[in-house]
């Protein structure tokens, strides 16, 4: 897989965590924001009906206390004219006004008004005039044995909008309000395309259209969706950030797996010198991963993701046939054998047994011998040991890498077979400056020639090391001092 369309996988990843539950956040909030607007409607049309509910209440207290009293027109305009500042009340006695709360004493027909069979209590809209735009509202308290007495209070129109209908908060846009078939005011319909709240009082017979304001709507909603915008985004990037965190190692084993199928990995190799004549002796496999986003990985990092994560005979069995393909197309492989790191584990299956015997046939074609690095710093056991004598049986050369970093006992050592071993760099690293451990180093060398084994000293990088160790009668050297590990060509060049 290319760099490219690795990218571009991630972003679209990234694209779906971060964007998927906008999806979903943003229909929400604005249901939210909605349900917000629809709770402040419903708040203001209940203390609307609160005050034109205890309104209608007074006026009618009042009709009470004009009906009981002994009526006088002139107490009663003088009681009522200060107070009635947005209301008129009219005194009517057998379809006639008799009084009114303004004038006094009056004479007017509005029998024509009340109709045949005359009025009832209640409360109406009313057109002054026969004018719709002069709608407004009436209360009335009608005698109870005849329908054509009574007192009714006209609502001042001016009132009713400025001091009720539109006393409206930054939230309403308009109210509708309606008696009977009446609306006022002088609407049409009693209805609304708007985004609206319907009340009715439950002592009087009006009911109630409250409608949202446009901005405050949109202020709403634009509000609310970008809180939940950010808060989504926070959430996102917060999932994000302990995916990468917590689960980056999953993800690395996952992308591992898929880099070997896809040939990701891929071999350097740093050559042994012998340390008499420096000539080029044998070769060690280094295993690197081109990770797609990440670059180069090195095996310092993948091969104990392996191990832990059950991958490290695919990757080993991947390495030996790479190898093979590599030295294939070599003219000519001029090294004694070449060594590849084996862990213990991998001798544990017969499967594997036989594909380092199969590797090593193939290698041996092209005259080049196999040799098994097993790392002391991993438990030896009997079986990995037989095995291990299996694959001598076979001609496979066995090296015992990093020797004197582990914990393996001298008597493993003395009970297993091998051929090479292979001083690790910390030892080589003391000489000439730490004179505590250079015995150490000295003991490890006595050791393998006691034994009668290749001596490899590992991470050689000075002048003054490589004069030591051809003192010390260590044959084999492998060091930047001679060579890093090589691409296929640059160990073309040197071949
Ligand atoms: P190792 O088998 O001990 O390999 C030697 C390591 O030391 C290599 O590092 C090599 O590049 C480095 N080295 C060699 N000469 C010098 C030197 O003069 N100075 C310094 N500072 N370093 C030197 P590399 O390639 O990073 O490998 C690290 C370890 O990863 C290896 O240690 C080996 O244990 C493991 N490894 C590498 N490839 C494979 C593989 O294919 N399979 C398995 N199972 N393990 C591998
Ligand atoms: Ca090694
Ligand atoms: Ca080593």
């Amino acid at each position: 897989m290319n760099l490219n369309k690795q990218f571009t996988l991630e972003l679209k990843s990234l694209i779906v965590i971060l964007i998927f539950p906008l999806l979903i956040i943003i229909p929400a909030a604005v249901a939210v924001a909605i349900g917000r607007v629809t709770d402040s409607l419903d708040q203001y049309s209940t203390s609307f009906i609160r005050r034109v509910d205890s309104i209608i209440e007074e006026l009618y207290f009042e009709h009470d206390q004009v009906k009981k009293a002994n009526f006088n027109c002139e107490s009663f305009k003088d009681e009522l004219f200060f107070d009635s500042t947005y209301r008129e009340m009219f005194f009517v006695e057998n379809g006639m006004v008799v009084c009114t709360s303004r004038l006094g004493n009056a004479t007017a027909d509005i029998r024509h008004l009340l109709g045949t069979k005359g009025a009832r209590t209640g409360e109406y809209l009313y057109n002054r005039a026969g004018d719709p735009s002069k709608r407004t509202l009436i209360v009335a308290t009608v005698a109870d044995n005849d329908p054509f007495s009574g007192v009714f209070s006209v609502i001042d129109r001016e009132y009713l909008q400025t001091n009720i209908g539109k006393q409206i908060s930054d939230r309403v846009g308009a109210l509708k309000f309606r008696v009977g078939t009446q609306t006022f005011p002088q609407y049409d319909d009693f209805s609304s395309d708007k985004h609206h709240v319907r009340a009715k009082s439950h002592q009087y017979s009006y009911e109630i259209i409250v409608e949202a304001k446009q901005s405050y709507l949109e202020h709403m909603i634009s509000y609310v969706v970008l809180q939940g915008i950010i808060v989504s985004l926070l959430l996102s990037s917060a999932f994000v950030a302990f995916r990468r965190y917590f689960l980056k190692g999953d993800s690395l084993v996952e992308d591992l797996k898929r880099g070997l199928d896809r040939d990701e990995l891929f071999l350097m190799y740093q050559p042994v010198v012998d340390s008499e004549n420096k000539s080029l002796v044998a070769l060690e496999a280094l295993a690197r991963w081109e990770h797609p986003s990440m670059g180069l990985i090195g095996p310092n990092v993948f091969i104990p993701l392996a191990e832990d994560y059950g991958l490290i005979n695919k990757l080993t069995s991947y390495v030996l046939d790479r190898v093979y393909r590599d030295l294939c197309g070599m003219d000519d492989v001029k090294v004694s054998y070449v060594g590849v790191n084996i862990p213990p584990q991998y001798l544990h299956h017969a499967k594997h047994i036989e594909h380092l015997r199969d590797t090593h046939r193939s290698l041996d074609a092209l005259g080049v011998t196999l040799c098994v690095e097993v790392t002391e710093r991993q438990l030896l056991d009997d079986d990995a040991r037989n095995a291990l004598t299996t694959l001598r049986g076979f001609g496979i050369k066995i090296s015992i890498d990093d020797f004197g970093t582990g914990h393996t006992a001298l008597s493993v050592l003395q009970k297993t077979s091998f051929d090479v071993l292979k001083i690790d760099k910390c030892f080589i690293d003391t000489i000439g400056v730490d004179s505590v451990n250079t015995p150490v180093l000295q003991t490890i060398i006595e050791l393998g020639h006691r034994l009668g084994v290749d001596l490899v000293a590992e991470g050689v990088e000075t002048h003054e090391q490589v004069s030591y160790l051809e003192s010390a009668s260590v044959q084999y050297l492998q060091g930047y001092h001679f060579y890093k590990p090589l691409n296929l060509t640059q160990l073309r060049e040197i071949l």
